[in-house]
C-alpha cells in the first residue's frame, strides 16, 4: 500500500526534526567537552548518535515504501549553555517535543488506516518513553549535586565510566 501524501510529508518532516535533535545534542556535547566535562560530553554524543539513528530508521522506512526522501536544511543549533543542568534541561525539553511529534504522527497514521506506518511508529512511541526517562534520571543526579562543582565532577566521572563501558559493547539505538 502506497503511503498517502499526508503521511509521506509528515514523515519527511519528522526526519528533519530527528536530524535537528542530532545536531542539538552534538552541539551540547561539543560545548561540554570544551568545558572539561568529558563524561557529560560522551553521554550527549551517544544521545546524538541515537537521534541520527532515528532519522535513518524513518529514511529506511520511506525507501522500503518507494517513497522519496527529502533531506532538510537543519537550523544552526545554539552553541553554548551557561550550566550543565541547563544543557541537560534543554535536552529534556527537546525530547518532550519529539514525543509530542511522534504521538501526533501516530494519530495521523491511525486516522489514515496506515497500519505499516502505525507499526513503524510503535517502536518510536516506546523509544520516547525510554529517552525521556534517561534524561530525567540524569537531571535527578544533577539535582543531587546541587551547586557543588565536585558533585558534577563525580557524575561526570560516572558517565565517563558508562560511556567507556558502552563503547566496548555492541550498543543499540
Ligand atoms: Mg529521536
Amino acid at each position: 500500500m502506497a503511503l498517502s501524501k499526508k503521511i509521506h510529508d509528515a514523515l519527511n518532516e519528522q526526519i528533519a526534526r530527528e536530524f535537528q535533535a542530532h545536531f542539538i545534542y552534538r552541539a551540547i556535547a561539543m560545548d561540554l567537552y570544551e568545558k572539561g566535562y568529558d563524561g557529560f560530553a560522551g553521554w550527549m554524543d551517544q544521545h546524538s548518535k541515537e537521534e541520527y539513528g532515528h532519522a535513518e530508521r524513518i529514511i529506511h522506512f520511506l525507501r522500503e515504501n518507494e517513497a522519496r526522501v527529502t533531506l532538510p536544511a537543519v537550523p544552526k543549533p545554539q552553541d553554548t549553555w551557561p550550566t550543565v543542568k541547563g544543557a541537560v534541561e534543554a535536552a529534556l525539553q527537546h525530547e518532550k517535543k519529539l514525543t509530542a511529534d511522534i504521538h501526533g504522527l501516530h494519530r495521523l497514521a491511525d486516522e489514515d488506516g496506515d497500519l505499516a506506518t502505525v507499526s513503524m511508529l510503535d517502536w518510536f512511541v516506546s523509544e520516547q518513553v525510554e529517552e525521556e526517562h534517561v534524561v530525567n534520571r540524569l537531571l535527578k543526579r544533577i539535582a543531587l549535586a546541587g551547586d557543588s562543582p565536585i558533585g558534577l565532577v563525580v557524575i561526570d566521572n560516572e558517565l565517563k565510566g558508562g560511556a567507556d563501558a558502552a563503547a566496548g559493547s555492541a550498543g543499540g539505538e
